[in-house]
């Protein structure tokens, strides 16, 4: 069914901003994070208006209150990503659950010598933390490489590199190429050699229903805020299985049981990983922001901004000096656009689109070793979203146009 891009609009007070050079906002970085509907802002504002307190510990009414918003966010969202409430730890987003796994699952389970298999086109968020656990325990870390052509994972290359693997840590979209990996491949080749899998779903989630009773991964790491909720929180889905397996990883008050000056025992399940005061206003901000999304179909977003996406890559193409990094026109492409000019130096770029009023990113994208495959520093990178519309990409690609005919 089609969107109502029109009320989706009004639903988002920032999009009618004029910039400080009388431009209209066009916001097309959006895979660095989403805007927030105006439920959102004001769920969070009734929570510090009226019922703001610490959750899990006192008996007062406030407290009740943010105790029962906190734990009816967290079933909401369990519910949105096909699981159970005792199966999502919250987390300040998708690096901390990466994080999490790394330091409360690998360290406990994976020894000197096991392999974890990772590919070219992660996220720094899920690369530096098995770096890490690699420099403390001796594990071995693969990168599964990407055909530069096709900009797809080699799948021949990963099915070699997970025989032996203990762990397979990939992202389902790239967040520079905009390609959704074969994830169900993935996860059924890395079952039949018996390795365990974490998917990195930050920019996947906003794309796409992920059900994570269907998907059968692992662990699956996931960040509110581009996805329509605030900053500061995400959460890692973990199986009841890892679960069990897990130690850990941050301590202080709440994730105890009872502490002694001898030592201290833990809380069991979620409870032992969330630590400290709980992100209770940003819990309740991406409960109602997945409430929210629930109004519509996740194919219908996917396929609003894959008509945005395939069109603006069409017309990239045809600016003279542009050449794309990823393929907007595959089908399951999410929205992300990268792009150079041959001439133009992509900082330049971006300050020209920014005084069109197009938010636009630019930079290596936390993806440094996938820019060393590519044979690049950086790339523009226009990414859409459910309230981008096909005139704000017309206007994008005739100003883009302007500038490449003015300054190559
Ligand atoms: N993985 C991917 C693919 C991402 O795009 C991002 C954010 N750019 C992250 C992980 C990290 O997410 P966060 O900064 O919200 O923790």
């Amino acid at each position: 069914m089609a969107l109502d891009i029109n009320s989706i609009r009004a639903d988002f007070p920032i999009l009618s901003r004029i910039l400080p050079n009388g431009k209209q906002l066009v916001y097309f970085d959006n895979a660095a994070t989403s805007q927030k509907p105006q439920c959102v802002i004001d769920e969070m504002t009734r929570y510090y208006e009226t019922y703001n307190s610490n959750a899990h510990r006192a008996n007062h009414t406030l407290a009740d209150e943010a105790t029962t918003a906190l734990e009816n966010a967290r079933k909401e969202i369990a519910q949105f990503f096909g699981t159970k409430p005792g199966n999502l730890i919250y987390t300040s987003g998708a690096t901390e659950a990466i994080n999490l796994v790394s330091y409360g699952w690998a360290k406990y389970n994976l020894k000197e010598g096991d392999v974890i298999v990772l590919t070219e086109m992660e996220h720094h968020a899920d690369i530096v933390p098995w770096q890490e656990l690699s420099k403390e325990k001796g594990i071995e870390v693969r990168y599964v490489p990407i055909n530069t052509e096709t900009y797809t994972l080699d799948m021949d290359a990963f099915e070699v590199a997970v025989k032996d693997a203990s762990l397979v840590c990939v992202t389902h979209t790239s967040n520079v190429l905009g390609i959704r990996n074969p994830i169900e491949q993935i996860i059924q080749i890395s079952k039949k050699y018996g390795a365990y899998i974490l998917l990195d779903c930050a920019q996947g989630a906003p794309h796409e229903k992920i059900d994570f009773n269907d998907l059968k991964a692992d662990f699956i790491a996931i960040s509110a805020h581009k996805m329509a909720g605030p900053t500061g929180i995400g959460c890692l889905l973990v199986s009841s299985e890892r679960l069990e397996e897990m130690g850990p990883f941050m301590t202080g008050g709440s994730m105890i049981r009872k502490v002694t000056t001898e030592g201290s025992t833990f809380q069991e399940g979620h409870a032992m990983f969330e630590t400290g005061t709980p992100r209770i206003a940003e819990a309740i901000g991406w409960g109602a922001a997945v409430k929210w999304l629930s109004q519509f179909e996740m194919k219908d977003i996917h396929d609003h901004v894959h008509e945005i996406a395939a069109w603006t890559g069409k017309e990239m193409n045809k600016i003279p000096g542009i050449k794309i990094y990823g393929d907007p026109s595959n089908k399951n492409s999410s929205g992300a656009v990268s792009f150079l000019h041959e001439t133009i130096q992509s900082q330049d770029l971006a300050f020209l689109l920014d005084e069109g009023g197009f938010a636009v990113r630019t930079g290596h994208h936390c993806a440094q070793p996938l820019m060393d495959a590519l044979g690049v520093p950086s790339t523009n990178r226009a990414s859409f979203w459910i309230y981008n519309t096909q005139e704000e990409a017309e206007s994008f690609i005739s100003h883009l146009r302007n500038v490449c005919e003015r300054f190559a």
